[in-house]
């Protein structure tokens, strides 16, 4: 799993100016491969076709889609940086997990409403890394389909209140 660093802030800035590989925009909903450490889009911007030869249809795939078939070749997991929030992606479907950022009083800013400081808490990413080795997504509910990703885009933006 990629290293995080200690503060998010230092995420963020790190990845703040970068583009997508694939479609060379600054992604409007930039997230990062905790495995590989790339930039992807979550926007449509990067969507391409897969084949299911079960099927034996063609159907939109999603960039993390795609990329977590090729990166970690089961769930995919990845940091949304303009919220925090790991999002987990499998067969299709996302889903957020929560987030492993707390701010000094070891409580969550989703979303980065409050804009306080936040540090990467241990524990939590113990968690996420118990659940990505037992493949067990309990504490994910909210599955939605990678289909219709706005929907789920929508989902993490929720929260999203400018102040
Ligand atoms: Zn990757
Ligand atoms: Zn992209
Ligand atoms: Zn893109």
């Amino acid at each position: 799993m990629l290293t995080l660093p200690e503060r998010f802030e230092e995420l963020f800035s790190r990845y703040f100016h970068r583009r997508c590989l694939k479609c060379s925009k600054s992604p409007s909903m930039p997230i990062i491969c905790m495995f590989c450490g790339e930039l992807l889009c979550l926007d449509d911007c990067c969507n391409g076709t897969r084949y299911d030869p079960y099927s034996n249809l063609k159907h939109t795939a999603s960039e993390i889609e795609h990329h977590a078939e090729s990166c970690s070749s089961s769930s995919g997991l990845f940091v949304s940086l303009t919220s925090s929030m790991i999002i987990v992606a499998r067969g299709g479907r996302a889903a957020i997990w929560g987030t492993v950022y707390l701010d000094a009083h070891k409580e969550e800013d989703r979303n980065l409403k409050r804009g306080k400081p936040l540090y990467l808490c241990q524990t939590r990413l113990k968690w996420l890394e118990f659940d990505w080795a037992e493949q067990e997504w309990q504490r994910v509910y909210n599955w939605y389909s990678l289909q219709h990703q706005s929907s789920f885009i929508n989902h993490i933006r929720e929260c999203h209140t400018h102040h």
